[in-house]
This record gives C-alpha cells, structure tokens and sequence, in this order.
C-alpha cells in the first residue's frame, strides 16, 4: 500500500503534462512502516535520456545520490520512483522492467493528449522476473494520515 498525499499526488501530475510529449521522471520521498509507505515529497528530475525520451526514462547514480541525499535532509526515506507514460497505459514496459530495482515503488501517470490519467504503482519481485501492482490511496492534508 503506497500512501500519497493529495497535494503530491497533483504535482506527479501537472509534471506528466509540463513535460507532455515527453517522459517526466522524480524521486518518491516518504516514509515506511509497517508496510504502509506515506509518499510526502516528490524531487522533480530531469529526464536525461537524450535518445529517445517520449518513452525511456533513466536514472542516473548521481540522481538516486542527490535524492538520497535529499530524502535524509528532511528525514524521510527515498521509497522510489515516479515517471509519466506519454499516450501509454499507466503499466511498466519491458523496459522499465530491465531498469528497475526490487523494493522500490514505481508510480506511473498515463497522459493522455495532454490531460493527466490513471495512476499506477508497480513493485518489481526479488528475483526481477515480474512486477506487481501496488494500491495506491491519495489522502488530503489534516484527514487521517
Ligand atoms: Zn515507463
């Protein structure tokens, strides 16, 4: 279960569609307990896949170092990765597959023309074979968080 606030969850977003024809991709940053990971910051990054980026996102080791890093000055954790699928279903593709790290959440926001849609989050398996989904609860401000 991956807990976003709502105000995070607007920002992934609006991301999706200010780099709309093009993949946007950020860091997760939150906390973790008892299974329950609250996502209540996102470190925007830029996409630095020069080839082909309407459908690759990379990340870099200099990008989990300054996240990681960023995560540990506001004292929360790096729980992974989000990433916009531009005129795509909100699902890992085979790419994303070979790329990803077990453990680490991966949200992904379908933009559709423009317009922001579904909201997925996908962990990978240990043995890197598959993904699964991951619900995913917004939740406001104030409400029972
Ligand atoms: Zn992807």
């Amino acid at each position: 279960m991956l807990r976003i606030r709502e105000q995070v969850a607007s920002r992934i977003r609006d991301h999706g569609v200010e780099t709309y024809p093009n993949e946007c991709c950020g860091a997760l940053l939150g906390s973790e307990k008892d299974g329950h990971r609250d996502v209540v910051e996102i470190l925007p990054l830029k996409n630095q896949r020069g080839d082909s980026p309407r459908n690759r996102f990379s990340i870099t080791p200099e990008d989990v170092r300054d996240a990681d890093a960023a995560a540990r000055r506001s004292g929360l954790e790096l729980l992974g990765w989000y990433h916009s699928h531009p005129d795509a279903p909100a699902r890992p593709s085979e790419f994303d597959r070979e790329h990803a790290w077990p453990w680490y959440s991966y949200v992904i926001v379908s933009v559709q023309s423009r317009e922001p849609k579904d909201m997925n989050s996908w962990r990978l398996a240990d043995d890197r074979a598959s993904y699964s989904a991951e619900a995913i609860e917004t939740v406001s401000p104030g409400g029972d968080a």
